[in-house]
């Protein structure tokens, strides 16, 4: 399983569950040359450890664990993997 970043993310980006993550699997982040190209930040499902930290960081409660995205977000799990795809 992987945790997932929905749709009240877009627009925020504000980057606190960058900070709290241990593997350091959200991205881009303000660092990287592709942030500005997106409007929301994604979870790498390959690398998240499923630790719950990002979930509680997030101050508009836009991460889920993957089986417990709300329906009108599922899209948000392949849009997330769809990112370290190159995609
Ligand atoms: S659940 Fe943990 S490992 Fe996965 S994205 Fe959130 S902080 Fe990172
Ligand atoms: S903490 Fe929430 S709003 Fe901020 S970047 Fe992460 S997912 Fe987006």
């Amino acid at each position: 399983m992987a945790y997932v970043i929905a749709e009240p993310c877009i627009g925020v980006k504000d980057h606190s569950c960058v900070e709290v993550c241990p593997v350091d699997c959200i991205h881009p982040s303000q660092d990287e040359p592709d942030f500005d190209q997106h409007d929301q930040l994604y979870i790498d499902p390959a690398e998240c450890i499923d630790c719950d930290a990002c979930v509680e960081a997030c101050p508009v409660d836009a991460i889920f664990a993957e089986d417990q995205v709300p329906t009108e977000w599922e899209r948000y799990i392949e849009i997330n993997a769809a990112y370290y795809r190159g995609g």
